[in-house]
């Protein structure tokens, strides 16, 4: 190891490779917080030149590397293993070309999502991915787990927005993949390898993304309905007289609902009286009084028809920041619960309801006193379960038992957040033994030596 510590000195200067106790915390776990380990070493390239220089290097040493973007992530995919380097994409960062006509933007990849989010906004112009990470979370990580968020529905997960990029291969290649155009059938279309492979293929350098124009107005409304049936209508109902203006859809269950206002003194309901599920609605309108009056519009025929229980709309941008502060309450919410196993899953629409409550009684026959909270971006098939009895020995049980019931619905293990390290072991209940032997062929190909975030998807 110190022969090559002594090789990256000379392609790094000081502040760039750091080791031992000189290694900041931040860096030994992502933010799952699970099985955090110091990395040996630690190197942040400032080009895609010094990363393939560092990677030419591991490899020839068969040196382990994991690679870390704004550590955000869920499934302890960026934590380092034992004997590994990590590389941080941290100071390869900056926005390199905003094309106002083409409506592309084009940056590196440790560049943090809502840097890019306000450059765009700068130009008129929107970046249509967005979670509550924005702030620290990198596109180069965003890519690297496919990220999904709160505009899905409208937009498609990150895979959707993304053109082209360039990436490092775990030899050192350089692949510059930067296409700027809308269609290019010349070839594989080889950044697909890189979009949500967790950095088991390659090490996304740079992008370029596909922005959108910036809507006029946002319309946002929180609903109650009484039962899951009433949900599935009324997303039907705003899909049919909203079209792609319905740009949020999130169900919160009232088991998570009245606690986020338990917990979090400062929010408060803008409805009265108590219901089953609750939902926020985001529509988006070229024209603000237009879509004022279509959005009120549709929401009154849905309270006419019964579907609707009751719904108050937004009059302000701070009414509706109110309104998503209750659904991205569970930030806070994570740091007062104690041990919880948080789970991202998806199943078809029609079935999240009779899942939800499969769920919650066997989970409650088996473990007394769990507390089940549940909400999710139903509009893209994806729910969010937090589950916890306040016992760290149940964490790892319950999330267990989640994972069964997922692969006996024939769902997903991970709608969002990847399977990083946490979820590796159930992949087989979502992906067949003939998806997963190409997924090893692949990695084979590109990573002979398997040196690059090795045991992350897979083992
Ligand atoms: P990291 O956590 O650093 O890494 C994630 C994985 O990608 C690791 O395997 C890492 O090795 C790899 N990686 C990182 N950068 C690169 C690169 N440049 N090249 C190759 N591999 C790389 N996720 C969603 O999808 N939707 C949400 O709505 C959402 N909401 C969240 C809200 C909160 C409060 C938090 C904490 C997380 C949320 N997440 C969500 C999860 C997380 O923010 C995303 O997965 C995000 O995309 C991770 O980006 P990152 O830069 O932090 O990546």
């Amino acid at each position: 190891m110190s022969n090559l510590i002594d090789k990256l000195s000379a392609i790094l200067d000081r502040p760039s490779l750091s080791l031992g106790e000189d290694i900041s915390e931040k860096y030994h776990a992502d933010w799952s917080g699970a099985d955090p380990c110091a990395p040996s070493v630690l190197l942040k390239p400032k080009t895609t030149d010094q990363l393939s220089e560092i990677m030419a290097l591991c490899f020839q040493y068969d040196q382990p590397v994991v690679i870390q973007g704004g550590l955000t992530g869920l499934a302890g995919g960026a934590t380092p293993l034992v004997g590994e380097l990590a590389i941080s994409l941290e100071r390869m960062r900056g926005i390199e070309a905003i094309d106002p006509s083409g409506m592309t933007l084009t940056a590196l990849a440790g560049t943090p999502l809502q840097v890019l989010q306000d450059a765009a906004d700068d130009h008129n112009l929107s970046l249509p991915l967005d979670l509550g990470a924005r702030g620290s979370c990198q596109i180069g990580g965003n890519v690297s787990t496919n990220a999904g968020g709160t505009e899905v529905i409208r937009y498609g997960m990150t895979r959707a927005l993304v053109l082209g990029l360039e990436a490092v291969l775990a030899d050192g290649t350089q692949i510059n993949a930067m296409n700027t155009l809308v269609k290019n059938n010349s070839g594989y279309d080889l950044k697909h390898l890189f979009i949500g492979s967790e950095g088991t293929l390659g090490i996304v350098t740079r992008v370029v993304l596909q922005l959108q124009p910036k809507a006029r107005s946002t319309h946002t409304a929180l609903c109650a309905v009484a039962d899951y049936s009433s949900v599935i209508k009324l997303l039907v109902q705003l899909k049919r007289s909203l079209g792609p203006g319905l740009t949020g859809f999130e169900l919160m269950w009232d088991n998570y609902y009245e606690k986020v206002l338990e917990v979090i003194p400062a929010l408060s309901s803008p409805l009265e009286g108590q219901f089953p599920f609750y939902l926020l609605v985001e529509y988006l309108d070229n024209d603000q009084q237009l879509g004022a009056d279509r959005f009120e519009a549709v929401l009154y025929k849905q309270l006419e028809l019964g579907v609707l229980q009751d719904a108050v709309i937004a009059k302000s941008y701070q009414d509706a920041e109110k309104f998503w502060q209750i659904r991205d309450g569970i930030g806070e919410l994570f740091q007062v619960l104690g041990p919880v196993s948080n789970q991202d899953v998806s199943l078809p629409v029609a079935d999240i309801g009779l899942f939800a409550t499969d769920l919650e009684r066997r989970l409650k026959a088996k473990y007394p006193g769990i507390s089940v909270l549940l909400f999710g971006h139903i509009g893209d098939n994806n729910m969010h379960i937090c589950a916890y009895t306040g016992r760290e020995e149940d964490k790892t049980k319950i999330s267990h038992d989640i994972m069964q019931l997922i692969g006996e619905y024939s769902g997903a293990i991970t709608a969002e957040h990847g399977v990083g390290v946490l979820k590796r072991d159930y992949l087989p209940l979502s992906r067949s033994a003939a998806e997963i032997a190409l997924m090893k062929t692949l990695k084979v190909a590109m990573d002979p030596k398997a040196i690059l975030n090795r045991g992350r998807v897979f083992e």
